[in-house]
């Protein structure tokens, strides 16, 4: 994968298929053989031009090229990467819900409590979405009164000491300056009311524990501690304001064969010598089903196919699958197969293993000694 194709297209690796397509249109008229006859260069940049065009103006070519450009020893090992950084609590979310900052008209001070709740899923009900239930414990904003503490919701006065403003200003004198500074009315804590008289149901502090059943969606997509808001479903105020927030934080359970990375998913596959020499079609899983993946003659173990539209799903993104073939070697052999073994590595590996061919020439100049010689 020495060749930069974006570089030969002059496009940038971002550059979306029309962009690519007018540039590749536009170089070609101009590298054009008719405008340049016995013209070796301009003949072999024309091949070039085309050789890009046929990988990047192919969605899935382009995809396969973009992961070995970024993993040019990709083809040669298996196994993933030490996978442990996923979306974290803060990174994906309001998109996921309506959940906006607070912008009502009552005092920061007198919301109630946020909550943060922890339900787990499985992996394949977050990647397709799904309905949830909690049931938890909160404070729940009396009925009765709602929330206010005071008979009906109405029994009130304007508190005397800040003339229902909610705070009062401190004055400061320090040498010649004057300093006004304000604080939270400590009569009705910022309130600017007083009850006259109690609501019987909650005896005046407004709320009530109570168990709250709450169903919601998740969409499809969501990843490991990503989280929804519900606005006001926290602990309700114990001041008459409004009630906290609830967050819930999701935990996505491991798969038995599929790793995630935001949108990508990452698959081993296990296949037989046979199949890797010989080539063949494998059934591999995806979320929704399963597709035939090519396996081409000749497949090295730990070559990595990477498959445009496979992976994880949401309303915005459609991730790729990343399957990394894995050859596994036979631990059990009968005599007989051990012998039909040894014809064959004879016969046959030596002879046609370029890698194994330049190993040898190169240790065998280095040192006399022939790595594979069996004596
Ligand atoms: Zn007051
Ligand atoms: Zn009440």
């Amino acid at each position: 994968m020495a060749k930069d194709y974006y570089k030969i297209l002059g496009v940038d690796k971002k550059a979306s298929q029309d962009e690519i397509k007018s540039q590749y249109r536009k170089l070609a008229r101009q590298y054009h053989p008719d405008l340049h006859p016995n013209d070796e260069a301009a003949a072999n940049k024309f091949k070039e031009i085309n050789e890009a065009n046929e990988v990047l103006s192919d969605p899935q070519k382009r995809a396969q090229y973009d992961y070995e450009l970024e993993n040019p020893y990709a083809s040669g090992q298996g196994g993933f990467g030490g996978g442990s950084g996923f979306g974290d609590f803060s990174s994906i979310f309001d998109m996921f819900t309506g959940g906006f900052g607070g912008s009502g008209s009552r005092k920061a001070d007198t919301k109630g409590a946020d909550r943060t709740i922890e339900i787990s899923i499985s992996f394949l009900d977050a990647a397709k979405g799904c309905t949830k239930e909690v049931n938890y414990s909160r404070k729940e904003p009396c009925a009765e009164c709602k929330g206010t503490g005071a008979k009906d919701g109405t029994s009130f006065k304007v508190c005397e000491k800040c003339h229902g403003t909610g705070q009062i200003q401190y004055t400061t004198n320090a040498f010649i300056f004057q300093t006004v500074s304000t604080k939270t009315c400590p009569d009705c804590r910022g309130t600017g009311k007083k009850i006259i008289h109690k609501c019987s149901k909650c005896g005046g502090v407004g709320y009530s524990r109570s168990q709250t059943k709450l169903k919601f969606d998740i969409p499809a997509g969501a990843d490991n501690k990503s989280y929804i808001k519900k606005r006001g479903m926290g602990d309700a105020s114990p001041l008459g304001g409004e009630p906290g927030d609830l967050y819930v934080v999701i935990n996505v359970e491991p798969h038995k064969f599929f790793k995630r990375k935001n949108y990508d998913l990452y698959l081993e596959l296990p296949i037989s010598y046979k199949t890797a020499v010989m080539g063949g079609k494998i059934a591999v899983p995806s979320i929704d089903e399963t597709f035939m993946l090519d396996i081409p003659e000749g497949t090295q173990n730990g070559k990595v196919f990477a498959i445009r539209g496979k992976g994880i799903k949401s309303r915005m993104q459609v991730g790729t699958m990343y399957v990394t073939v894995f050859i596994e070697v036979p631990t059990k052999l009968s005599r007989a197969q051990k012998e039909m073994l040894t014809q064959y590595d004879t016969d046959l590996e030596i002879k046609q293993s370029s890698k194994m061919n330049a190993f040898k020439n190169d240790v065998q100049s280095l040192y006399g000694v022939n790595p594979y010689d069996k004596k």
